[in-house]
């Protein structure tokens, strides 16, 4: 099939375009051209995808080929090497506007779709174009690690803990082999979805997670779930920098939402209770090897080689902090199936009745994450640390915008504007087995179950 050329940009569509594919892979090119952001709509089979990835790649090899003639012309000292060619072809990203400006990067496309089988569509569609771009697709360790003692746990938050702590001990034999196999031509001029590199990573012992990663530097077109581009924890965690690349949202309806929901929480009675009863553990085994004259707790240093940095009394506080919330929240009366909801700002006057403020924050989530990195993978009696983990998120989340000193409350009403605070009866599955779940079998004396959850929601969210 002939390539065909739209708005000065040649465009290798594998089969004839019809109009309306020829009308969006144009508005595409025209968003990349101005530097503008657009909303394009086309109905259902129409080919949006493919006209998608075509117009963006099309668009993004004239602009390296234009990078590149640019160069060779300055080495010649300024001979314009193309003169027929117009330069507004190249768009403004090339030449900003009238001004002609010397670019050295290339804009890396970011492909993000809602759930991982949508991208893996996308991806057995690129294969059908002639595009051989440089590709990344970023999944979890969930779905990327093939270290049989990791994926044997259940929980995903073990999962993280123990990967990292391999990691940073070099004891992963997949992750040692990760820096040799990244510069394998192979893989660099492949288009891999999740499961061929999983494959790959069986067949090479090398580590699909950190190596997908670790190719990420060189690729054009990185794909990746929305979450992972809009939740500003996962964003910095996968190291994804948006500045200067191209974002394209595809089933961008889905947008808002996944907004909404990557900054609205539900925290049960169970997280709070479970926590309540790891540190209480903790502090158990703290004073037994105090006692016993040991400063810290020691444990299978090859399966984790961290040892708890905590002194007792910090031990002691959190579990305070974690008791006070927990009062905090079940001290509403909640007349109604419908519970009491608060403005978003309430968050903060909720949590500084248990000293949780943007002053203890950072010393908080120090010790959560000591805790959870030190009782991840440790032989013995399983605890279960999800709870401490999701308050960690939850803390980093209310206190992720820092107050400008000297800023009064006003601050805090307009960033929480949007949300709601809801306190309401605990509906969650734990409830259901109270007696017989930790509170029961942790402690002697049987305590009341509280019944009072909190959810921090955004306008609009169906939890509400
Ligand atoms: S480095 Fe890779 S293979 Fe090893 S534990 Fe972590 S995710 Fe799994």
């Amino acid at each position: 099939m002939p390539p065909i050329t739209l708005r000065g940009i040649t465009v290798d569509f594998p089969f004839t375009p019809y109009e309306c594919q020829k009308d969006y892979m144009s508005k595409v090119i025209e968003c990349l051209q101005n530097k503008v952001n657009g909303v394009l709509e086309s109905p259902t089979g129409t080919g949006k995808t493919l006209c998608l990835l075509c117009a963006a790649l099309g668009w993004r090899d004239y602009f390296k080929d234009s990078i590149s003639a640019r160069k060779i012309a300055e080495k010649l000292g300024g001979a314009e090497l193309f003169p027929d060619r117009p330069l507004s072809s190249w768009g403004t990203a090339a030449t900003d506007g009238d001004t002609p400006m010397y670019y050295t990067d290339i804009p890396k496309i970011i492909y993000a779709s809602r759930t991982h089988s949508q991208l893996t569509q996308v991806i057995s569609e690129l294969k059908n174009t002639s595009y051989r771009p440089k590709v990344c697709v970023l999944g979890s360790r969930e779905q990327m690690c093939i270290n049989p003692e990791v994926m044997r746990q259940e929980s995903n938050h073990i999962k993280v803990h123990m990967c990292r702590a391999k990691v940073s001990t070099r004891s992963c034999v997949f992750y040692n082999n990760v820096e040799e196999k990244s510069s394998d031509k192979d893989i660099a001029n492949s288009i891999l979805d999740i499961e061929d590199l999983v494959k790959y990573g069986n067949k090479e012992r090398v580590c699909p997670y950190y190596l997908s990663r670790s190719i990420k530097q060189q690729a054009d077109i990185i794909f990746m779930p929305y979450n992972y581009l809009l939740d500003p924890k996962s964003r910095r965690a996968h190291n994804i920098e948006l500045k200067g690349a191209v974002v394209i949202f595809d089933e961008a309806h889905n947008v808002e939402r996944m907004c909404e929901e990557s900054t609205s929480f539900d925290l049960t009675p169970y997280d709070l209770a479970s926590s309540i009863d790891v540190v209480d553990k903790l502090l158990l085994e703290q004073a037994r090897d105090t006692e016993r004259g040991e400063v810290t707790a020691d444990f299978n240093v090859e399966s984790l080689n961290s040892e708890l940095k905590l002194d007792i009394t910090t031990i002691a506080k959190l579990k305070q902090i974690l008791l006070d919330l927990e009062a905090a929240i079940d001290s509403f009366d909640v007349p109604s199936d419908k519970g009491i909801t608060k403005p978003g700002s309430f968050i903060y006057e909720l949590f500084q009745k248990a000293q949780l403020t943007f002053d203890t924050k950072a010393a908080i989530l120090e010790a959560l994450e000591q805790i959870t990195g030190y009782l991840a993978g440790r032989p013995g009696i399983f605890m279960n640390t999800s709870g401490l983990q999701k308050l960690s998120d939850i803390i980093q989340l209310v206190f992720s915008i820092e107050p400008a000193e000297g800023s009064t409350g006003q601050h805090i009403e307009a960033n929480t504007k949007q949300f709601k605070v809801h306190i309401h009866r605990d509906t969650s599955q734990h409830r259901k087995k109270q007696n017989t779940d930790v509170w029961s079998s942790s402690s002697s004396k049987k305590q009341a179950w509280p019944s009072r959850a909190l959810t921090l929601t955004q306008h609009g969210h169906p939890a509400l």
